[in-house]
Parts: structure tokens; sequence; C-alpha cells
């Protein structure tokens, strides 16, 4: 029985991590996300029924990919983690719950929601106002520097406005191809007889991971800030307990936010904001697979704290599957 139990581990895994490889490094994915959703799925449940099976190099333990080596290396201050996904109301409930629990609170929480914005997850430096370098994620402790083709993105200020701007801000968010430039650039590929991208984050993901800034400035890409990194400000501006409001003053400072995003008292209005997100998820100029829940009070935050590879104060409530994997199989792309 563990034998056979160990064996379909080892398979699982192995299926995954080759996935993971062709989605996270080659930027060319043969799987679509649903599907592979699923696999992860299945492996964590049988992870959580044998957790002495464990291994540490897990996909369930483990964020993104390692960053290749063409581009230099950055090691992040504050590691850059996943987020656990919820698929149903059902299990948002019992994010709900399992947050009230840990923190032994009856009142409501404030949850902030925001679109899960469909591209790369990125990590901007300031220093003293002044953008001084950029990379992505990588596998949450070391990303890939992409300094350069960040400054080609029009949205991304290379100074923060005003006067008080802390002395290092690093800013994460998602680089992404809005729709209406992701078919432009295909349609343009395709008159001209070159390769069309399969999506729109494999567009952006391809494009922001060129060694020639120059493409990358070529690229229709668009960046919307949603969390703070390592800090250091003396101007109190930061010092809140919301993390609303810290998005508010990254948007003073300059730095695009999206629009969508919304602060509400407590899971039903949560629920309701997914619903209305979700109805009018196709007018949306941008592709989201979901929407992110994320406990609002900064104090809760740290209280509550993380598990192995995402923090337990937020939660990803996926949509429904749209994509097939033949509009994957059908396309051929380029990164
Ligand atoms: P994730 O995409 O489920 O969630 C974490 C990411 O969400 C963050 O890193 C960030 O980039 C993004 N995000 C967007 N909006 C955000 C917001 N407002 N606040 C915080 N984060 C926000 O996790 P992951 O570990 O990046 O990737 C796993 C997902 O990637 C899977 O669920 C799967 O759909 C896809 N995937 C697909 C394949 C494949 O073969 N198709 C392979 C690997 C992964």
């Amino acid at each position: 029985m563990t034998q056979s139990i160990v064996l379909q581990l080892q398979q699982l895994r192995q299926q995954l991590e080759e996935y993971s490889y062709q989605y996270y490094v080659l930027d060319n994915p043969s799987m679509p996300d649903a599907e592979y959703d699923r696999l992860y799925r299945q492996l964590q449940q049988l992870e959580a029924a044998h957790p002495e099976l464990i291994t540490a190099d897990s996909p369930t333990q483990r964020v993104g990919a390692a960053p290749i080596s063409k581009f230099g290396q950055v090691a992040h201050s504050i590691s850059m983690l996943s987020l656990d996904n919820a698929f149903d109301a059902g299990e948002f409930h019992a994010f709900s719950k399992r947050i009230a629990e840990r923190l032994d609170a009856s009142a409501e929480f404030s949850f902030c929601c925001e679109p899960k914005l469909d591209g790369l997850a990125v990590s901007i430096r300031y220093e003293n106002g002044l953008l001084v370098q950029a990379a992505t994620r990588g596998d949450g402790y070391t990303g890939e520097d992409i300094t350069s083709n960040v400054k080609t993105i029009r949205a991304v200020p290379l100074k923060l406005k005003g006067d008080k701007v802390p002395a290092v801000l690093e800013v994460r968010g998602e680089v992404f191809m809005p729709l209406a430039g992701f078919t432009a650039m295909n349609d343009k590929a395709r008159s001209e007889g070159e390769k069309i991208f399969a999506n729109p984050r494999n567009a952006a993901a391809g494009s922001l991971r060129q060694l020639d800034p120059k493409i990358s400035a070529q690229r229709p890409l668009m960046f919307y800030a949603y969390a703070v990194g390592a800090v250091d400000d003396v101007s109190g501006l930061l010092d809140n307990h919301s993390h609303h409001q810290r998005l508010m003053q990254l948007k003073d400072w300059g730095l695009p936010v999206c629009p969508e995003i919304r602060l509400v008292s407590g899971g039903e209005a949560a629920l309701e904001c997914y619903q209305d997100i979700l109805t009018r998820r196709a007018a949306l100029a941008y592709e989201i697979d979901g929407v992110v829940i994320k406990v609002d009070n900064l104090t809760q935050q740290q209280a509550l704290g993380f598990v192995a590879r995402a923090p337990r104060w937020a939660i990803a409530f996926k949509f429904p599957a749209q994509e097939m994997l033949t509009s994957l199989l059908d396309v051929e792309f380029q990164v």
C-alpha cells in the first residue's frame, strides 16, 4: 500500500516539476493551468494524508523555479512567496475559519480584494526615490536581474513622486500584457508571418526575460503594484496598519495600482467582490485568473505568518477554468 503511494507521489512530483520547468523557465507551458492545478491539488491531498512522505523538494514546498544563469541574480531580502488557492466558496470559508481560529477573533475581518493578475511577479527597488534594481520572483529567495527591461515599462516610475520618499522601498507587483496590446502584437506578427504568443501571461514573461532590453521596450507591458517588500522609511507615511492604505500610499508616490482593488468588511462581502469581478472579467483590459483576498490588517498578517510557500493571511480564489489545452497546442509562440 505505502509502496504504491510512494510511487504515485514520485510520479506526480516528476510530472509537476517538468510542467513547472516549461512554464517558469522556458515560458512555454505544455499544459493548461487548470490541469496543472488539478494535479497539484492531488499531490497536496496525498501529502496531507501521508505527511511523513513529504520531501523538501516537493513542488508543494517550493516557489516557482530557480533563476536561469543568463541573467544576474538578485537575493530577495524578504522572500517572494506564492499563494494558497481556493477553488470554491467552501474553500474560502475554510480559509476564513482558519484565520479566525488562529487569531482567536470573533469580529469580522477587513479583507483587501485584488484581481489576480496573470503575469509575472517582480520586485522593484527604489533608493531615495530612484529605481535602482528590478528582479523576478525566481524561486522566492533569488530572482533574475531584469532592471534594464523593467525600466522600459512606461508605467513604472524611474523616480518616485513627492518630497517624502523612503530611503529604501521595495515594491512588489505584477508585470502583465494588457489584452489590446497582446492582440495588436499577435496581429502584426501574424501578418508578417512570424510566430505568435499563446497567451498574454507567456507574452509578458517572454518579453520581460529578454537579454536585450530594446526588445522588451517594444512590448506593450504594464505593471500594477500589490505589496511592499523591504522598506526603510522615516517619513511615517507607511506606518499604518492597513495593507490597502499602503497601496494607496504607493499610488501617491506615482506607482500604478489596480483600480479594481476593494477594501471590504467580512467574508460575505469578500465573496460578493469575487462574484462582481468574475462577472466583469471579460470586460477588463487584462487577463486575470481569480481574486486574491488578503487580511488587510498588517498586525494580523504578522500574527498569522507563513506556511512553507505561502502566507496564511491571503488566498487566491481562482476563477473556473476557461482555457483549453487545444488553444495552447494549436499555437506556436516565441519567447
Ligand atoms: P499563483 O500564480 O497561484 O499565485 C502567486 C502569484 O500570484 C504571485 O507570485 C503573483 O505573481 C500573482 N499575483 C497576481 N496578482 C496578485 C495580487 N494582487 N497579490 C499577490 N499576488 C498576485 O502561484 P504561482 O506559484 O506563481 O504559480 C502557480 C500557478 O501557475 C498554478 O496555479 C498554475 O496555474 C500555474 N502554473 C502552470 C503550469 C502549466 O504547466 N500550465 C506550470 C506551473 C504553474
